[in-house]
């Protein structure tokens, strides 16, 4: 590959001859010309800028010194691209903050270009004539932009752009991996983090996970910090990525992190309810209950069990002993957005614990965390939502460090949400009857215990 580099400030490509970049030149990996643009003025002064037309502050580039040099440096002898003999890919790059972004894709599509001319702009930038020439000649030309702010001149943007290339062309880096497997690659996910020795450094350890050995486990931890990582820092990335390639757990990851793909994307938030939401809360649990029950249950006792137990009477009196009841909400972190779309409901202990009779000995132990209600609304389903929530309501458990389990129960008939809670680390010990507006039903009673880690 031929770089072309025209700028009024040559000596910026030193950094060139350095690092990796110096030896793929040595190697005769990539061949780099660096061209003074003065070299193509005409006048004693050397001059290379103007006032602009229609007046405004600063200076802007001439076309004629710009054509000059770009007809001669984009008219240097290339090999023919292939054997059929068609004419080489000769790209024109010029940096410039009102471009399109320079993207990882762009780097990856430069790499088959045959010449790549970057035009360094300074002063107001380049006459616009300039580009608008070349592409009705048929060049290709990308005005590009390395970020959303401004630079005093192309050139870091030009040794940007050429970095960027050089390094995916083969044999620049030695280990052909390390360019697979980073931010930006093919999964369109920000990179993991990375560790290295001491093992321990400032009261800061490693992450356990990568000192166990386990390939899987490390793979599937790194899998999880690109995707927190991704939607913490750069979530607009989500929006590119193949909704396909994200199973059930990756969504509950990024709802966790506050990012939801499906049904569209939306940014979430899980916080627990104040005492003043109570009525807000009724209302989402009186929607959301009756999709759990079985559908033989007659609509008469679904409704009874609504008036009697989810009631804004009822929740608030839940609100208002934080100590023993956990309410947390989630809902879409929008301006205005009040109305939770699911709730978790954990009694740690009070009159709304885990009933005596659930105690299995060696199984489920009295004292164990009750988590009462886990709903999402149906609009949300398949989100990650549910799952995030389940995680965030154990995780409320542990940290409050009261109780060793976690206990639930769900219709036998409901295996969707039986298989659910297998998936989050919850054993199904034993049954229980539970009675709905004088119906009774049988529920598997399941137990997840909280780790030591957790806490
Ligand atoms: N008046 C121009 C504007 O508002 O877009 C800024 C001109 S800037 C002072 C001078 C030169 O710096 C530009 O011609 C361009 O080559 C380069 N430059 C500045 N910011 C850049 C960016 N974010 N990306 C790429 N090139 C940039």
């Amino acid at each position: 590959m031929r770089i072309d580099l025209v700028s009024i400030f040559p000596d910026y490509f030193a950094a060139l001859d350095l690092s990796l970049m110096g030896k793929a030149r040595e190697a005769g990996l990539v061949d780099v010309a660096v061209h003074d643009l003065r070299k193509w003025t005409e006048d004693r002064h050397r001059t290379v800028d103007d006032t602009p037309y229609g007046g405004g502050a600063g200076m802007v580039m001439r076309p004629d010194v710009w054509g000059r040099a770009l007809d001669e440096v984009l008219d240097h002898p290339l090999p023919a691209a292939d054997e059929g003999g068609a004419p080489p890919r000769r790209v024109l790059a010029v940096p410039t903050a009102a471009g399109v972004p320079l993207t990882q894709r762009m780097a990856e599509d430069l790499t088959g270009a045959d010449q790549i001319v970057v035009a360094c702009g300074r002063y107001e930038g380049i006459d616009q004539r300039v580009t608008d020439h070349y592409r009705s000649r048929e060049y290709e030309v990308v005005e590009y932009s390395i970020g959303d702010y401004v630079l005093n001149g192309g050139e870091v943007a030009a040794l940007v752009l050429v970095e960027a290339v050089v390094r995916l062309l083969d044999g620049v880096v030695g280990n052909p991996a390390s360019v697979v497997e980073e931010s930006h690659s093919a999964e369109g996910l920000l990179e993991h983090p990375a560790y290295t020795k001491p093992r321990s450094w400032r009261g800061l350890e490693v992450p356990g996970v990568l000192l166990s050995g386990n390939h899987r486990r490390i793979q599937d931890w790194r899998r999880d910090r690109s995707l927190v990582r991704t939607a913490h820092r750069r979530p607009d990335m989500l929006d590119r990525l193949d909704p396909n390639g994200l199973d059930v757990h990756d969504r509950e990851i990024l709802a966790g992190a506050g990012q939801v793909v499906r049904p569209r994307r939306a940014r979430i938030r899980i916080r627990l309810a104040r005492p003043d939401e109570a009525a807000a809360v009724a209302t989402l649990a009186a929607r959301t209950f009756p999709a759990a029950c079985p559908p033989h249950l007659p609509r008469q006792a679904v409704e009874d069990f609504i008036s009697e137990n989810l009631t804004e009477e009822v929740f608030a009196q839940l609100l208002a002993e934080p100590r023993d009841n956990r309410i947390l909400l989630v809902h879409e972190d929008l301006p205005g957005a009040t109305e939770p779309i699911g709730y978790t409901f954990t009694a740690l202990g009070g009159a709304h614990a885990m009933p005596t009779e659930m105690v299995r000995p060696g199984k489920i132990e009295m004292g164990a965390a009750y988590l009462s209600k886990c709903y999402v609304d149906e609009d949300w389903r398949g989100s990650g939502i549910a799952g995030a929530l389940l995680e965030r309501a154990v995780a409320d458990v542990a940290t409050r460090g009261r109780n060793s389990q976690v206990v639930l129960g769900t219709n036998v008939g409901n295996g969707r949400a039986i298989r659910f809670y297998r998936r989050h680390g919850f054993k199904v010990v034993s049954r229980r009857k539970f009675i709905v507006g004088g119906v009774v039903n049988l529920d598997e009673v399941l137990v997840r215990n909280i780790t030591a880690t957790q806490r």
